[in-house]
């Protein structure tokens, strides 16, 4: 199980007990806290990377974008030295890189080569295997429909594995209207941090047009993306609020805030930190759901909880609809083995 791992505890806003103050309602208020949440084993592997790297390397270590999707992590992983840049052009010649768990296209890679970097590849393994698809499938000559997020740093990984077959899909009104050269010869592949409900219907869409449109493999939607969403539909429809716990530019956390509505939740909002709740949101609310993206340390979940107690919300109990327990070996310089 890795989403109760709390590895990072660098400083942050200090928690004020007592900033929010308790609605007054007639029924007992309660907390649905949503289980799997959090860490997945892709960041999980990608955070630990970072914090080797720190302790294996006496040189400085770069890593090219935000480990992960989650400015806590982020800045805590800078407090413990760890320098992020946008490029690699960006990192000395001749020092060591980590790229980051969404993945990079090959032409990053090159760039990395070029400069003599020593580079260490935190990709989630689930990136990586789509990836893959991407290239086995340009390969045997298919155009690729890559539903996904234009500008994502994940999208823009993939589709720089088969740049001349990739055409992104961004939702399902573009499935209307993209246009493909052989409509016999075509695949679709997705970001793994979508929402399923939304791409099965950009998915329908395109087959409505492309009858020989063909499926991925598997699965690019990921075990933990899935999960999360799972969850979140679950404990929605019973609740006045949900409070997603992530950071803005996480794919997976702005999806759930969007996937509880849909699901029932009468309201739902994203939040970094617990101080980040408006007293506001809870004006008779009586049961609140919690969860968090995939990028999310389980401590940042236990703040909220701290600050919704303050509020009257001491009842809370989990909603579990799946177990996980999928942990990935780290990439191959960090293994103990080669430590020596
Ligand atoms: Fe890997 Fe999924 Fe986690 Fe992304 S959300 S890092 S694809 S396990």
């Amino acid at each position: 199980m890795t989403n109760g791992r709390v590895p990072l505890d660098a400083p942050r806003p200090v928690l004020r007990r007592g900033r929010l103050q308790a609605v007054p309602t007639d029924a007992p208020k309660r907390i649905l806290l949503a289980t799997p949440r959090g860490y997945c084993a892709g960041v999980d592997r990608a955070v630990l990377a970072v914090e080797k790297a720190l302790e294996q390397y006496d040189e400085p270590i770069y890593v090219r974008k935000e480990i992960v999707h989650n400015k806590h992590v982020v800045s805590s992983l800078e407090a413990e030295g760890a320098i992020f840049v946008d490029e690699v052009d960006a990192v000395p010649e001749g020092a060591r890189v980590i790229f980051s768990a969404h993945g990079v296209s090959p032409a990053v890679v090159q760039a990395a080569e070029d400069r003599g970097l020593s580079a260490i590849d935190a990709t989630c393994p689930l990136v990586t295997k789509v990836h893959r698809e991407a290239v086995r499938f340009a390969r045997d000559d298919f155009e690729i429909l890559l539903v996904g997020h234009e500008g994502h740093e994940e999208v823009e990984g993939t589709a720089g594995h088969a740049p001349d077959r990739v055409t992104i899909v961004n939702n399902p009104d573009e499935a209307d209207t993209v246009q493909v050269q052989n409509p016999d010869k075509l695949v679709w592949l997705s970001q793994t941090t979508l929402s399923v409900d939304e791409t099965m219907e950009t998915v329908r869409r395109l087959r409505a047009r492309f009858p020989n449109l063909q499926d991925p493999p598997s699965d690019d939607i990921c075990y933990a993306t899935q999960n999360r969403q799972v969850a979140v539909k679950k404990i929605a429809p019973e609740t006045d609020l949900v409070i997603v716990v992530g950071s803005a530019n996480s794919s997976n956390s702005v999806r759930l805030v969007e996937v509880a509505l849909e699901h029932g939740a009468k309201a739902a909002h994203r939040v970094d930190l617990s101080t980040e709740i408006e007293q506001e949101w809870l004006e008779g609310v009586r049961t609140i759901g919690v969860t968090s993206g995939a990028s999310v340390p389980e401590g940042l979940v236990r703040e909220v909880l701290m600050e919704l107690e303050d509020a009257g919300f001491e009842d809370i109990t989990e909603v579990r609809t799946a177990e996980e327990d999928l942990i990935f070996s780290l990439p191959k310089e960090l293994r103990p083995s080669r430590r020596g």
